[in-house]
């Protein structure tokens, strides 16, 4: 692991209050959710509405798991973060498909294939939290949550498993598109 990654690791582990754990946890879906409809969006906008139907359903999970988020914090009052202050390990949230991994040929075993390395990662920030948090209550719902993100893994994999994999040359258009820049 790099000084860096280390640093940034070290931040994850200074969350040690229930408040700013569902702060973070709920931010995440939040994000991920709002990623995932904007990629829905410009899918339509290229009229790839398969892969644009995959990134809408991966939405709603995320807007379901936000809600969810909040019922597990119960009526406690959040902490409101500034963006730049979340103790992620990037500058985007955990769960938040990258955006360059896009194309709009792209297969819905792509985006699926996008949203699993969202959930590994989501699961591998909980796990850390779960790891070097100093609270006990903060460490077992950690604990929880990295099993709950374990289980979306699960999920995307049985379903990336419906599509063949994308054969060699899915990203040549015979006719591409001329978008204005
Ligand atoms: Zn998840």
């Amino acid at each position: 692991m790099t000084n860096d990654q280390n640093h940034l690791r070290k931040r994850a582990c200074t969350i040690d209050t229930l408040e700013e754990f569902f702060a973070h946890a709920y931010a995440l879906e939040l994000e991920a959710a709002e990623r995932y409809e904007e990629l829905a969006h410009s899918m339509e906008v290229h009229n790839n509405l398969e892969v644009a139907e995959v990134f809408h359903k991966l939405a709603d999970s995320g807007q379901k798991h936000a809600k969810q988020v909040l019922q597990r914090a119960g009526g406690r009052e959040l902490p409101e973060i500034a963006p730049w202050d979340f103790k992620w390990d990037r500058s985007e949230a955990p769960e938040t498909a990258a955006a360059d991994g896009v194309h709009y040929l792209m297969t819905p075993y792509h985006a699926l294939d996008l949203a699993r390395a969202s959930e590994v990662h989501a699961r591998d920030f909980y796990a850390t939290v779960a790891e070097c948090t100093d609270d006990p209550k903060v460490r077992e719902l950690a604990g929880e949550f990295a099993e709950e993100e374990a289980g979306h893994v699960d999920l995307v994999n049985a379903w990336i498993a419906k599509y063949p994999e994308p054969q060699e040359g899915w990203d040549e258009d015979p006719d591409p598109p001329h978008l204005p820049e």
